[in-house]
């Protein structure tokens, strides 16, 4: 045993971090970590890793790791076995439901657990628990992209791959910040800049690290976007320049959507987001004189309450100049959990199944009532928003909820942290012991990444395998594992003894997923879905057509909602996003001495105008204020923000930095997405520097 301990083995991962979804082999020698090494052959990749990759591994030895069950009395909490804590969830839960109903519990699932996890976890809400009250992390950021893009294309992914990226001619970026959030898809496009010179537009309220490297970079006001994109195609149809051919053959509402752009002028556009005609028409003739155009969006665009209608005027804009279904063109709603998108494939969502399947149709529910043996739920679910909501309101009693820390990343951090002190039983499966893990009855050791092995979607719909480079540290079980376990508390009988066996099966079951294989996802092969029977992946979706019986697209007309109305003595608008070294709040990431050591905390930045105003310099200590709490930071004065625009990372090391203690319970009206980035706060000065 020793020397199998000695010898050094080389394992292939896929990363935990972002949706890029880099791959590499993990050098170790026993638990340590000697390097990461990225292969030519990786897809997303090749020899590329940012810090988080290369560095940010340490985490799973950390002396924080929880690594054994742990269930409270009274107000601390006690180690059990495994079989002693399962105990305690199978009475709660059973007696819950008998005296409440089914839908009294709810399930949220995580967006860093595997396909085969979070396959289980619906599985085992719906066929084993009998309810739809299911979701993930996808509510706080892309559901509105999904929504968009299944009203106007119909499938709720990626049109096309990095790849295309690289090979468009025109790369326009809104509200994202990949230099940062994706640092290797935003290498892969420097690269198409410097070789090919293809052009970049990027519009942000912050002139963040692509603003830098950009052609031309818009700063129209927050929530705004709408109306510049609207301006902008409708300033292409008055111009003619239309692509006429691919809306009359491949897509529906034409004259119906322009019509509805009446009053988005180029100089009604100008008033409303603050910036100049000259910019928004050159941004118009910079698209028509480009052959391939691409959009890529993220958190700016979404996490708003216009957020799914925005990113509709987005896939509006494409369709009607073509920008789609061509090599090289698309709609790039960018992931940020590493399977954020795999977390929706398999139907962690209270109205779908696995492969975006509706609960509501019944021919569906019958297909799974049939393959599960067991009569499944029709009411939809609660979303995570609606969750809080119900437990405030005593309907929602008890919650399983896997690798999240909801207490500090859902919006108005204060609302959801009383709302978890009302639940009659909370189970919290994790990797360390996060700020929501304090409120839990019972506490299940979770397995991060290199201790596990299973699949990954990544944002451009790739699937690929991840192999186990470590052994579970103490009583860590995988995800999978361990809902099983519960699972099989409730009389499911599973029988799963590995992910390979709970990935056929969900696949067998998935049109979208029907063909692949771990054989085929050997090594670091991967697949992009859909992938039909004979095991042929879709790169580019919509070739022979978009997923609507007609096979056409659908422009889909929208109005822009106006920001939130919040008192005047809140005169500072907050952005909030990632840092390059961190992972959001920093759960992983602050575990890792290196990257801790290098940012250790967060701060907030003002701009250099704001700063003269208020006589505040460089690291003063400042306290935020929102109507719904305060948080208390360090200055960093920098022009990346103007005027009263401010900009407070995500990372939360302390309680008081925690910026969802600031932002509201508003939200996206279609999709239930917090609407994160609509926030005003007042700024009072501490401590001056
Ligand atoms: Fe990981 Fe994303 Fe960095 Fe790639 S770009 S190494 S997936 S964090």
């Amino acid at each position: 045993a020793e020397l199998r301990e000695a010898r050094i083995r080389k394992t292939k991962t896929v990363c935990t971090y972002c949706g890029v979804g880099c791959s590499f082999d993990v050098w170790t020698k026993g638990r340590d970590i000697l390097k990461v090494e990225p292969q030519m052959q990786a897809p997303a990749n090749q020899i590329s890793t940012c810090v988080k990759g290369k560095f940010g591994w340490d985490f799973v030895n950390s002396d924080e790791r929880i690594v054994e069950p742990l269930v409270r009395r009274g107000d601390a909490f006690y180690p059990v076995t495994l079989d002693e804590a399962l105990d305690v969830i199978e009475r709660r839960i059973k007696e819950i439901q008998a005296r409440d109903g089914h839908d009294a519990v709810a399930f949220i699932a995580s967006s860093k657990s595997t396909n085969e996890e979070n396959y289980l976890m619906q599985k085992l809400a719906r066929s084993v628990m009998f309810t739809n009250n299911i979701d993930n992390c996808s509510r706080y950021c892309q559901s509105p992209a999904t929504e968009a893009l299944r009203r106007t294309m119909g499938l709720g992914g990626d049109t096309g791959s990095i790849r295309d990226l690289e090979l468009a001619d025109l790369v326009i970026i809104v509200g994202a910040n990949p230099a940062e959030a994706h640092p290797v898809l935003s290498t892969r496009l420097r690269r198409a800049q410097k070789k090919r010179g293809q052009k970049l537009i990027v519009a942000d309220v912050r002139r963040n690290i692509m603003a830098e490297r950009a052609n031309l970079f818009l700063q129209p006001r927050q929530g705004t976007d709408l109306v510049w994109l609207s301006a902008v195609t409708k300033y292409i149809i008055d111009q003619g320049k239309h692509d006429e051919r691919f809306l009359r053959d491949r897509v529906n509402g034409f004259q119906e959507y322009a019509q509805s752009l009446e009053k988005f002028t180029i100089a009604y556009a100008s008033e409303v987001c603050g910036v100049r005609e000259e910019e928004l028409v050159r941004i118009a003739e910079m698209i028509m004189a480009s052959e391939r155009v691409c959009v890529c969006w993220a958190m700016g665009v979404t996490q708003h309450v216009g957020g799914s209608d925005t990113s509709t005027a987005i896939c509006n804009l494409l369709l009607v100049t073509g920008n789609v279904a061509r090599p090289g063109t698309g709609a790039y709603p960018l992931r940020g959990h590493n399977n954020v998108q795999g977390a929706g494939d398999m139907g962690c969502a209270p109205t779908f199944l696995p492969g975006y399947e509706s609960v509501a149709n019944e021919e569906i529910r019958r297909k799974y009532e049939q393959a599960w043996q067991t009569p499944l739920p029709i009411t939809p679910g609660l979303n995570n928003h609606q969750m809080v909501d119900a437990i405030h309101e005593g309907k929602l009693k008890a919650l399983y909820l896997v690798g999240e820390d909801m207490a500090v990343v859902d919006s108005n951090a204060n609302y959801v942290q009383e709302a978890f002190t009302k639940l009659d039983f909370f189970v919290v499966q994790d990797v360390f012991f996060s700020k929501t893990a304090q409120f839990a009855d019972v506490i299940l050791p979770a397995c991060p990444s290199l201790e596990k092995e299973g699949t990954f979607t990544n944002t451009e719909r790739r699937i690929q395998r991840l192999y186990r480079v470590l052994e579970p540290l103490g009583q860590a079980k995988p995800d999978w594992e361990l809902i099983q376990l519960i699972a099989n508390r409730f009389g499911a009988n599973w029988s799963y003894t590995s992910p390979q066996e709970i990935f056929e099966e969900a696949c067998g079951l998935t049109e979208l997923f029907k063909g692949a294989t771990y054989d085929r996802l050997e090594g670091y092969q991967s697949l992009q879905w859909p992938v039909a029977a004979d095991g042929t992946d879709t790169p580019l979706l919509y070739l022979d057509g978009f997923a609507f019986p007609d096979k056409k697209a659908r422009l889909y007309p929208v109005a822009w909602t106006p920001p939130i109305a919040v008192a005047e003595e809140y005169d500072l608008e907050l952005n909030n996003g990632r840092l390059l070294e961190h992972f959001h709040e920093g759960n992983m990431t602050s575990r890792v001495p290196g990257i801790d050591a290098k940012v250790p905390e967060t701060y907030v930045e003002i701009s250099p105008a704001l700063a003269a105003d208020r006589k505040i310099s460089d690291g003063a200590l400042v306290r935020l204020i929102s109507p719904y709490g305060r948080v208390k930071v360090r200055v960093v004065v920098t022009d990346r923000v103007a005027g009263n625009h401010i900009y407070l990372p995500l990372l939360s090391r302390r309680d008081e930095e925690t910026v969802n203690l600031l932002t509201s319970s508003d939200h996206d009206t279609v999709t239930y997405t917090p609407a994160y980035k609509e926030m005003r706060v007042r700024m009072e000065v501490i401590e001056e520097s």
